[in-house]
């Protein structure tokens, strides 16, 4: 590493970010792979990546910043409950932030110019950076012969014959590049974010509109199983033994969770949203637990299991 130079590369795990990180490594810069995770998408994709390409991957929680935008997105909303345009620029900053606290040279992205011709336009990319207080700041290999300098070019960090000039839609430039950084599992383009998911968007945004300040827990039961909005409670009905044992972990205080006694049935869990009595969750919830049960026998039995102590 001549010049110990460091970049934070935001890393999906996607093969533009992979291509981003083993560009800048090949030059003998020090490079962190960082991937944000929240309620809605996880690290697995960008940990496998990582881990294809010999990295070692930092993990940042940005949860409830996240899930603030969410409720609230400044620059509206994507097909779904996606808050792209804000999710995007949060990130930036976090970057921004993380690169100033700890000495980082610059940060990095895999975005490519006109991949996406309304987000990934020269203007879209610029106004970006500017107002997450990174103007210069931000490389972007793969598209950076297209861009104008960076402050990082400028100071003599990088050159730019290092880098690219990559445009468009068609993955074969970057396919190409996967095969001289001999990456043998490409991953597939599909995001890992729920928020984009069309059945889930649904979900949430229904809870959106009875509960303002739903919580994480909420998001989080609202993820599996089948999912209901009765009066003023919230039921998630089980549909296999799994999501029967996972209602049992996601269960909070004050929730109602119904089995079948005496028949094989589903698990069954109430939340209150609004005002609601026990009387009101009893009802929706063995409703829904005998809607979903084939053989109701005539006399069913249904158990309210006690809040567990240990909780
Ligand atoms: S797809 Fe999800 S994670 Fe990605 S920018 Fe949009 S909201 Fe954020």
């Amino acid at each position: 590493m001549t010049k110990n130079i460091k970049a934070l590369v935001l890393f999906s795990g996607g093969l533009d970010s992979m291509l981003s990180a083993l560009i800048l490594r090949d030059r003998e810069i020090r490079v962190t792979p960082m991937c944000f995770f929240s309620y809605f998408f996880n690290c697995d994709k960008a940990s496998s990546a990582a881990k294809e390409i010999g990295f070692k991957l930092r993990k940042e929680d940005f949860s409830a910043e996240q899930l603030k935008i969410v409720k609230s997105p400044r620059y509206g909303r994507g097909s779904g409950m996606n808050p792209c345009v804000d999710c995007h620029l949060l990130m930036l900053k976090k970057a921004g932030r993380i690169m100033k606290k700890e000495g980082y040279d610059f940060v990095v992205t895999g975005e490519v110019l006109g991949q996406r011709p309304f987000s990934q336009n020269k203007g879209a990319l610029e106004l970006m950076e500017r107002k997450a207080g990174l103007k210069g700041m931000i490389v972007r290999p793969l598209s950076l012969k297209l861009l104008p300098k960076t402050i990082p070019e400028k100071k003599g960090l990088i050159q730019r014959e290092w880098f690219y000039d990559i445009r468009g839609r068609s993955r074969k430039p970057q396919l190409a590049l996967a095969g001289r950084f001999k990456i043998k599992n490409v991953p597939t383009p599909a995001g890992g974010c729920i928020l984009t998911d069309p059945v889930f968007s649904q979900r949430l945004k229904k809870l959106f509109e009875l509960k303002k300040n739903f919580n994480g827990s909420d998001v989080d039961l609202v993820k599996s199983g089948r999912v209901f909005f009765k009066g003023n409670v919230l039921i998630v009905v089980a549909r296999n033994e799994a999501e029967c044992k996972e209602l049992l972990k996601k269960r909070k205080r004050g929730d109602l969770v119904l089995e079948p006694y005496s028949f094989p049935g589903p698990t069954v869990l109430v939340r209150k949203i609004k005002k609601s009595s026990r009387e009101e969750m009893i009802d929706c919830g063995i409703k829904l637990l005998l809607d979903y049960t084939k053989n109701v026998p005539e006399d069913p039995v249904i158990e309210i299991l006690p809040f567990p102590k240990s909780y």
